[in-house]
């Protein structure tokens, strides 16, 4: 079958992967010149296949009317028309028993895509920094560190201040500035940039992708009420089928379609800073309370955070930048005063924090986008659940879970 991805982060990139693989055609297209332009960028770096804590939860209910007030809060929401449909679904996903499905459904979504990059890199070796470094989530307030449980991770523990600061020496946080943390050892890192460049010209070099960037996907062509093609600035594309991987442009895309895609921006801002003014990570930490990660990369660490729900636009904030590197100043005593790369990207998030996976009301078009918070983490597992379903083979893990008619 010969089948176009539309959209080149790391979604569309590991789905063109995997589906050439499976021996089908492809065709990925991209409005940028080069992959990784949206959200794939300089995200957190954090492959976290065991903590998948879901945005939607009960705890988010108390949090909201403090959110919805001015200020430098880790999430700020403005609203829009947009964002109110989108909003009322957010709140009916924040019940106890949605966020045990949820995370039960991530759960086996992330394991599949550990399995699913391993076996990638089997096939493709490629250089980005992954690396074992275990993932330590700190919690500054009482009530969130006595929430806190290793779950079913055997090797998880919680550790008090002393024991935080003995295995990440880089942290200066005082005893009265946290309560503890819990530590997870097999969490990963790895750079998405760098895996998305590496992957992006392996794909060029197989014979079985075409690759076409710098072209803007419009309207898509519908003949007896099936997908057949996408207009784009270049001229139209035929495909047998489409996979819908635009990240925040995937729901401007369905409306294009005739249905409706509860996916919104969540805007998050990083900077990057080089290790002759960094002090190296150890391991991967959460802030959990300021919604901050840290990761230790190949001669750099990356500091990512924040939630901002104001819409599409994609320039990093000075106060926020401003912001992340006060948290690195006075969490690691990382000096971010020298070499520093901000950047920001927008998250495409689903209401209920899962990504949607499976076929869409639209004949010829199917849906691999919506990872959110987690989709350098959920990536290959996606693919690979994608190219299950495309070519009738019994899913790798639950697909239901993903499935695009929990929203219409
Ligand atoms: C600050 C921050 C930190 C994060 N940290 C982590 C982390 O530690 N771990 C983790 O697992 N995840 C993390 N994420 C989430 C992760 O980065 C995203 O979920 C993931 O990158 C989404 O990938 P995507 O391919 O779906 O979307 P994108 O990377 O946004 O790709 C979509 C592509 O579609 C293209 N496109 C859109 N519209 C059109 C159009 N009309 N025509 C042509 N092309 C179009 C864009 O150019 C883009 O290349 C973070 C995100 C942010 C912002």
């Amino acid at each position: 079958m010969k089948i176009g991805v539309l959209g080149a982060g790391v979604v569309g990139l590991t789905t063109a992967w995997r589906l050439s693989e499976a021996g089908h055609d492809v065709v990925l297209i991209d409005r940028a010149a080069g992959p990784a332009a949206g959200a794939s960028g300089a995200n957190g770096a954090q492959l976290s296949y065991r903590y998948v804590a879901p945005m939607a939860s009960p705890k988010m209910l108390f949090q909201l009317p403090g959110l919805l007030l001015p200020g430098e809060n880790a999430i700020k929401v403005s609203f829009t028309p947009e964002l109110v449909g989108w909003g009322l679904r957010f709140l009916t996903a924040c019940t106890g028993a949605q966020v045990a499905r949820t995370t039960a459904a991530q759960l086996a979504l992330a394991e599949l895509s550990r399995l699913e990059l391993e076996h990638l890199l089997g096939k493709v070796p490629l250089d980005f920094g992954l690396r074992t470094a275990g993932k330590l989530v700190i919690f500054r307030k009482a009530a969130d560190f006595a929430a806190a449980t290793p779950g079913e991770d055997e090797a998880a523990e919680l550790l008090g201040p002393d024991e935080c600061r003995a295995l990440e020496p880089g942290l200066t946080l005082k005893t009265s500035e946290f309560y503890g943390g819990l530590y997870t050892p097999s969490e990963q890192v790895g750079d998405c940039t760098a895996f998305c460049e590496q992957l992006f010209v392996k794909l060029k070099e197989s014979n079985r992708v075409e690759v076409r960037m710098n072209t803007a996907i419009g309207r898509p062509v519908v003949r007896n009420g099936r997908m057949t093609g996408i207009e784009t600035d270049h001229g139209p594309v035929e495909a047998d089928l489409f996979v819908l991987s635009l990240g925040s442009g995937a729901r401007a895309f369905a409306k294009s379609c005739g249905f409706n895609l509860p996916i919104y921006p969540v805007k998050g801002h990083s900077i990057t800073v080089a290790d002759d003014v960094a002090s190296p990570l150890k391991h991967s930490v959460t802030d959990y309370s300021r919604k901050i990660v840290y990761a230790p990369l190949p001669g750099a660490t990356r500091i990512a955070g924040f939630a901002d729900f104001q819409g599409y636009d994609t320039t990093p904030v000075p106060s926020r930048i401003a912001q992340l590197k006060e948290a690195a100043a006075d969490t690691f005593d990382i000096a971010a005063q020298g070499e520093v790369e901000p950047w920001a990207g927008l998250r495409p998030m689903t209401p209920d924090s899962k990504p949607v996976i499976g076929p869409s009301p639209l004949d010829g078009l199917f849906l691999n986008t919506g990872q959110g918070m987690l989709g350098w983490t959920l990536a290959c597992g996606s693919a690979r659940l994608t190219a299950d379903l495309i070519d009738g083979k019994p899913p790798a893990c639950p697909s239901e879970p993903f499935d695009v008619r929990r929203f219409q």
